[in-house]
């Protein structure tokens, strides 16, 4: 039977030529990537001036983040090399992907995870692929460190953090099926910064295409951190990230040079939102336009939100608007990172309680429809 149908969707399948991959690098994929870019009507009507707003929707991935297309990558190259265990420090979707993928690896995983700081979901996750989960008494930048002692140890580990250049790798693909949908690059794209892999990624990936003349423009690259754990916008480590938005609480990212360095070439911009604009973002998100993300997924669209209310005094110091000479009839993409359900604790503390049950009767549920 010719099986090669049965993945002919994954970041690696569908974009081979531009991965680090050979004919000897066995392919471990769960049908990643190929997310759908959606317009959202809301967001152009409230941008305005004719400008389109797509959402890039990586919640649905097969962890439920796009942290599935750097990781089939990197744990590919991993088989390839001959590694039986990886390791990753994790905010809980890195782990949430590592300990699928090594599942289907056949291969051990083990996380290291910021006690109390990971969303139930992404931990349950980590725990039913099977992964080895330990929590420490310290945050994601102490387990990195960690990580990278293991690394540095000679421990028979492969490391499965953005430090990987793998990951990046398999992350820039996002940017070429946003080119591949759109027939050309946006003016702007907005996503949320935590490690800063991301936005590092999706500006190569711009750039790669840009250069195979598959588009004609490159877009600015606009990040948003959370107020509370901003290294990038303050210029410095932030020893205490503190934030709602769990897979953005980094206070010394791993890619900052190159996200620097992505934000400059572009023209970009990197800027911060509150914890009350980025749960306030993601119930608008969730209530106006059907789509639900984590928290932190919701810091891109409570950016784009930030930067259209000019005039309105802001919270707190902004960065050079991205939005200052837009071209009329631009076109703007919010990659929104992970999917809302990871996180439900979240929601339910910022209330939404469900009413007493009432009766079952017609009468009482025709009362309620009036
Ligand atoms: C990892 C992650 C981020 C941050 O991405 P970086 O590459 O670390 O900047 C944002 N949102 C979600 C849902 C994530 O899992």
């Amino acid at each position: 039977m010719d099986r090669s149908f049965l993945n002919d969707r994954g970041v690696i399948a569908r974009w081979r030529p531009f991965l680090p991959v050979t004919d000897a690098t066995p392919v471990v994929s769960l049908n990643e990537g190929s997310t759908p870019l959606i317009h959202s009507p809301r967001l152009s009507q409230i941008v305005g001036r004719g400008c389109r707003v797509f959402l890039k929707y990586e919640g649905l991935n097969p962890t439920g983040s796009f942290k599935d297309r750097g990781m089939t990558v990197a744990i590919s190259k991993a088989l390839e090399a001959g590694a039986k265990a990886v390791i990753c420090a994790s905010t809980g979707n890195t782990s949430a992907s590592a300990a699928a993928y090594a599942a289907r690896a056949g291969i051990a995983c083990y996380v290291l995870l910021p006690a109390g700081k990971i969303a139930l979901g992404k931990l349950v996750q980590g725990m039913v692929h099977g992964a080895r989960c330990v929590t420490i008494d310290g945050n994601f930048d102490d387990a990195l460190r960690l990580v990278r002692q293991a690394a540095d140890s000679g421990a028979p580990v492969a490391v499965v953090n953005s430090i990987n250049p793998h990951r990046i790798e398999g992350q820039k693909t996002a940017a070429f099926e946003i080119i591949e949908d759109l027939g050309e690059a946006p003016d702007a794209h907005f996503l949320p910064v935590g490690n800063a892999g991301n936005i590092s990624a999706y500006w190569r990936g711009y750039n790669e295409f840009h250069a195979l003349g598959r588009s004609t423009k490159l877009p600015r690259m606009v990040g948003f951190q959370a107020a509370g754990a901003a290294p990038i916008f303050h210029g410095k480590v932030v020893e205490q990230p503190e934030t709602v938005a769990s897979a953005i609480r980094i206070g010394n990212p791993a890619s900052w040079e190159m996200a620097t360095a992505a934000v400059r070439d572009s023209h970009g911009t990197v800027d911060i939102v509150t914890d009350e604009e980025i749960l306030s973002a993601q119930r608008w998100l969730a209530a106006n336009e059907g789509i639900f993300v984590e928290p932190a997924s919701a810091a891109s669209v409570a950016g784009l939100l930030k930067c259209t209310r000019h005039g309105q005094p802001a919270s707190e110091v902004c960065a050079p608007c991205p939005l200052r000479q837009f071209p009329d009839e631009g076109v703007i993409v919010c990659t929104v990172t992970g999917h809302g359900l990871k996180d439900a604790d979240t929601v339910l503390k910022g209330g939404a309680p469900l009413d007493a049950p009432i009766q079952a009767t017609w009468e009482a549920i025709s009362a309620l429809l009036g």
